[in-house]
């Protein structure tokens, strides 16, 4: 991290700690972040910082949104779903036409428009050619039926990816991604908000489109059918975005673990001082040590145009299952404390058993690495 990295996550967090933090347990009993904080973030120059300036942002690097979610997680929040919209920011900005970016980003980065990205369905979500959502082309526009499942953000979004097939016959080359705008969209419905494992205040939904006409030109890209070539290109950074999200949790983690265990009394000694506990947590510092060395190696990789689909797979995967372990180390650290949801380790179990789903599966991210093993240049 240079000084500007240090000077960004200061803010970001100190921006989190006065209007974020004090909010999250009414959220969670809400089920989702309160509109306004939106348009708050955006003032504060958290919603795409790596957009150019001529749309309202910073024109940094990627790593400084990275830096936004590692000040969410120090503020104890893993609810806002940020990173959803991050994603839909990115697409635009790497296959958008310029009126596409004219017309959505400003409003994006500001905070006054909310995305999400709809690739899950009922029936497959790690298998992405076999979607069934059909966009079909009426004149100069396209006509949508099907259904999206698991959407983080579904009940806020105004402006939704859609990942479609265009021609249900072209495998992965009939897939398009089109921009869904919620209000201009007779035949969209948002289903309920789900209720899930952790993530209380993260909403997640069902969506239906029933012959919902949208624009030719919400074509994400200006050519049919190149849906699935985007969606590749961009998933090695969303994942790796997963892993710094695990590996600054873990920090956290291992920090109210330690503030605990150094005030906690049994036998007439610190829980710090039995040798089980030191052992535990030189372990969780070490694992997370391991991780931050590999997952800061990617982040360079990254910024520097050189990250793998495979790298970021193992980071993904790697980060997220020490994550889970850490965090469940940590837990039987507190006792039954551990179980009450007025100490951050409950909800950041609850939270963290996600981390391992989304964004792609740890088999699908094992799966990946596998290939590019097995085949001769050592690439899938
Ligand atoms: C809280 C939350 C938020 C989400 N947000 C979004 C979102 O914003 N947008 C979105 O599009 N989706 C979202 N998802 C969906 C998520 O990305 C999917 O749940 C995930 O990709 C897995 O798909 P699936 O649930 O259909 O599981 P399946 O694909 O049905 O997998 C079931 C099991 O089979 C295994 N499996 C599947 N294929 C293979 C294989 N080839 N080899 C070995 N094992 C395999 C899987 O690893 C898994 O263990 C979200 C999910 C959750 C829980």
């Amino acid at each position: 991290m240079t000084e500007e990295h240090h000077l960004f996550a200061e803010s970001a967090f100190q921006f989190f700690e006065a209007e974020l933090r004090p909010h999250i347990d009414a959220w969670r009993q809400a089920g989702v972040v309160e509109r306004d904080f939106w348009r708050k973030a955006g003032g504060a120059g958290l919603l795409g910082p790596a957009m150019p300036e001529q749309f309202g942002g910073a024109g940094a690097d990627v790593s400084f949104d990275a830096i936004v979610g590692m000040a969410q997680t120090r503020a104890g929040d893993a609810n806002w779903g940020w990173s959803a919209h991050n994603i839909v920011l990115h697409y635009l900005l790497a296959y958008g036409t310029q009126s596409q970016q004219e017309q959505w980003m400003p409003g994006l980065v500001s905070g006054d428009l909310v995305a999400a990205i709809a690739m899950t369905e009922p029936d497959t979500g790690s298998d992405l050619q076999a979607i069934k959502t059909r966009a079909q082309r009426d004149g100069r526009d396209y006509v949508i039926n099907g259904s999206k499942l698991y959407i983080t953000n579904g009940q806020t979004a105004d402006l939704i990816v859609v990942v479609c097939k265009t021609d249900p016959s072209g495998g992965a080359r009939g897939v398009s991604l089109l921009v869904v705008e919620a209000d201009a969209a007779p035949g969209f419905t948002r289903g309920r908000n789900l209720r899930k494992l952790g993530l209380d205040g993260a909403d997640t939904s069902e969506l239906f489109f029933s012959e919902v006409r949208v624009p030719g030109r919400n074509l994400l890209g200006e050519e049919e059918g190149r849906g699935f070539v985007q969606l590749m290109s961009q998933l090695p950074w969303e994942r790796l975005m997963l892993a710094v999200l695990a590996d600054a949790s873990m920090e956290s983690v291992i920090e109210d673990t330690l503030a605990f265990v150094k005030q906690r009394r049994a036998f007439g000694q610190r829980v710090m001082d039995f040798q089980n506990t030191r052992f535990k947590l030189a372990e969780c510092r070490t694992r997370h040590n391991v991780t931050r060395a590999f997952v800061d190696n990617c982040m360079v990789a990254l910024v520097q145009g050189e990250l793998t689909a495979e790298e970021a797979a193992q980071a993904k995967w790697w980060a997220c299952r020490t994550f889970n372990r850490v965090v469940d180390e940590c837990l039987q650290l507190h006792g039954g404390a551990g179980l009450m949801l007025e100490y951050p380790i409950a909800h950041h179990y609850r939270d963290s058993r996600f981390a391992r789903i989304v964004g792609g599966t740890e088999e699908i991210m094992k799966e990946i690495i596998a290939r590019s093993m097995d085949s001769d240049d050592g690439h899938p």
